[in-house]
């Protein structure tokens, strides 16, 4: 036996010696592949001769090609992800630097063992890893800046999705800059001498448990305990030195807690394998040359096959869905939440222009992350002609009409139940400020009468002079929330500080950003990842193209429901309270898909202006107004003079009727 373990021990120092010597000739291939811009970076029909070479001749060595196949498969792997790294890797930490990352578990948690194979890749040796008791502490350190990574399981083949980590990503300033699949296999592990038949007590990481159930029934009489991670699970068996109880880990933790084997195949399925992704503060953009994956959330709203239209874009430029995965929203019953992974790059026009125009049918919509491909293609085979369905099948019944490119497809953005956009002239009304429970339920009962759709007031005030009315806060908040809902009309308010966005978004219907707070991008960013309706007004003195990347801020948060407002600009003109742009209307509606109203009442500062004003909106094509009304304008604590009676309100909506029926509307 010593001799042959002598031969073993030989043989295999020479296999790492080969390997070495293989992995030197694929630098070389690498670097060529690198310097060379149009090489491809796999060739399928050399990997396909390489494995029948490999299998024939382990055949002949009466060796199972089988098993010359999976080890051929790792070389192979190793030495394409070897190639890619080539390419300005994403990240490298410079020499000498230590790379921290952060993940939930213990070391030799199925996580830890991800974080060496990830960056094993990537070529970062130094890693400090951390350990978190939860996703949620490994994201806060992220967020921090404490660590420079974060490694999370995101699903498993088995067990289903993470939703605590979906919903991180969804609501944590992170973006996925990478992923990786690890081959999960469980052994149960006890004491040395311990014996499988004496296990009363099993422990692991629920999911654990729940992908080796029916193993665990076969150990009669066996309970489960959960643990915060496998390896903690094992560690534990180890302090507490009882054979009885037993741990379901990774074969690392066996060793490492000096444990035994008590069964080997535990699983209920031999396939299980967990995808992980890296997290970071920061894009780590991917050379167009590498294959990409692209990660999105989004939510569709509610126009007929708005889902169907969405894959269909995808479809139709041939981009791969790789995964497609709807949640419920606790806030939202009977809406979905969708994940979908594509195959592509972000940076790819092809892929930016799919999703831009997916973008238009839905209410939230944003990218997580776009990071190299490591969810490995199948083996090569040889390839297989699939005849295409003829066109006509592959068509809907009832076929989607797109706009063509170069003209926006207009969205329809809700705001509590009324709609903006479309066939539609919304109308929003109500007092600059809430002053009093009395003035807010008079205001919203004559303006809900006379037909407008949504009641506004101002809880919190943007003053120009701070001796001025500034506003009731949170008890106006409330007044508002109690109006709406007894004369049920929803409800668009002002939010002037970051810190109160969250109670705001609670209580109503759209939060609007002031002409002041325009260009206030953290609070755009966090208005971003809300999912209520914001109304976007234009600034004082901001370009159109200021006012379009001030709501792509809220945009990219993921947040897709913007109505524009255009509520007149900074001029030389000085008889009008600012100079009304009635052409932003209908250039903002050529460049972007979003609705776009007018605030004919801070354009004008004066009641006499405020009709006028009104109807040129909506001859120009405005999705709907916003406009101040109050039940006793001389009595007003603020813009008394711009102010409308219930007598003006009443005429302004008689004579919007004809212009915007006239165009085929209707009044909303
Ligand atoms: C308002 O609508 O109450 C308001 C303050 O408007 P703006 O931000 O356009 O001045
Ligand atoms: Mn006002």
């Amino acid at each position: 036996m010593d001799e042959s373990r002598q031969r073993i021990d030989e043989v295999d120092r020479e296999i790492v010696r080969l390997l070495a010597e293989r992995m030197e000739a694929v630098r070389k291939i690498g670097g060529f592949k690198n310097s060379n811009a149009e090489a491809p970076f796999r060739d399928l029909e050399r990997e396909r001769q390489i494995f029948e070479r490999w299998s024939k001749e382990a055949e002949s060595l009466g060796l199972s090609s089988y098993f010359a196949g999976r080890v051929l498969r790792e070389v192979l792997n190793y030495s394409r992800r070897y190639q890619e790294g080539l390419i300005d890797s994403p990240a490298p930490g410079a020499v000498g630097q230590v790379i921290k990352v952060g993940y939930q578990g213990v070391p030799s948690s199925y996580s830890d063992l991800t974080i060496s194979k990830v960056f094993a890749h990537r070529g970062d040796p130094s890693i400090d890893r951390v350990g978190f008791h939860t996703f949620t502490a490994a994201v806060e350190a992220l967020e921090a800046r404490e660590v420079d990574y974060a490694l999370l399981p995101v699903e498993n083949t088995i067990a289903g999705s993470l939703n605590e980590v979906y919903q991180l990503l969804l609501e944590r300033p992170i973006t996925v800059v990478g992923e990786e699949v690890w081959p999960v296999e469980h052994r149960l592990a006890g004491l040395p001498g311990a014996r499988l038949d004496g296990v009363r007590k099993i422990r692991s990481h629920p999911v654990a448990l729940q992908q080796c159930e029916k193993f665990i029934e076969s150990v009669g009489g066996a309970v489960t305990e959960s643990f915060f991670d496998t390896a903690a699970a094992a560690e534990s068996v180890s302090i507490d030195a009882d054979p009885k109880i037993a741990a379901i880990c990774s074969e690392e933790s066996v060793l490492r807690n000096g444990l035994e084997i008590l069964h080997r195949d535990v699983a209920d399925h031999e396939a299980n394998f967990t995808r992980f992704l890296l997290l970071s503060m920061k894009p780590e953009p991917v050379d167009l040359r590498k294959p990409a994956k692209t990660s999105l959330t989004l939510t569709v709203n509610h126009r007929r096959g708005a889902l169907a239209a969405c894959l269909q874009h995808f479809a139709r430029q041939d981009i791969n869905l790789t995964k497609l995965e709807s949640r419920p929203r606790p806030e939202a019953p009977w809406e979905y939440l969708f994940y979908l992974d594509i195959e592509g790059n972000i940076d790819d026009p092809k892929v930016k222009a799919t999703l831009d125009e997916v973008r238009g049918f839905t209410n939230h919509f944003k990218v997580i992350g776009c990071y190299l491909r490591c969810t490995e293609e199948s083996e090569p085979v040889p390839s297989v002609v699939v005849e295409q369905p003829p066109e006509s099948l592959m068509e809907d019944e009832e076929p989607v009409v797109f706009a063509p490119p170069d003209q926006p497809e207009h969205a329809e953005v809700s705001l509590g139940k009324a709609t903006f956009g479309g066939n539609r002239f919304t109308v929003i009304a109500g007092p600059c400020a809430v002053e009093n429970r009395q003035q807010i339920f008079a205001a919203a009962e004559l303006v809900k009468q006379r037909g407008a759709s949504v009641l506004r007031g101002g809880a919190f005030k943007p003053r120009s002079s701070p001796h001025s009315f500034q506003g009731l806060g949170f008890p106006g908040l409330d007044l508002l929330a109690e109006a709406s809902r007894t004369f049920e009309i929803p409800f668009v308010t002002e939010v002037l500080r970051l810190e109160d966005v969250d109670r705001i978004a609670d209580k109503a219907d759209a939060l609007q950003v002031g002409a002041r707070n325009m260009q206030n991008f953290e609070l755009l960013k966090k208005l971003g990842r809300t999912n209520r309706t914001v109304i976007l007004k234009r600034g004082m003195s901001a370009t159109i193209s200021e006012v379009l990347s001030a709501a792509e801020y809220i945009l990219d948060g993921g947040n897709q429901r913007i109505i524009l407002c255009e509520r007149g600009i900074r001029t030389f003109e000085t008889s009008t309270r600012a100079t009304l742009d009635v052409s932003a209307v209908p250039v903002l509606k050529s460049r972007t898909h979003l609705p776009v109203i007018v605030d004919p009442s801070h354009a004008a500062g004066q009641r006499y202006l405020v009709i006028p004003l009104a109807l040129a909106a909506a001859a120009v094509g405005a999705d709907g107004i916003i406009v101040e009304v109050h039940p006793d304008p001389d009595a007003a604590l603020c813009d008394k003079e711009q102010a409308l009676t219930a007598k003006d309100f009443e005429d302004l909506m008689r004579q919007l009727g004809p212009i915007v029926l006239g165009q085929g509307r209707a009044l909303e």
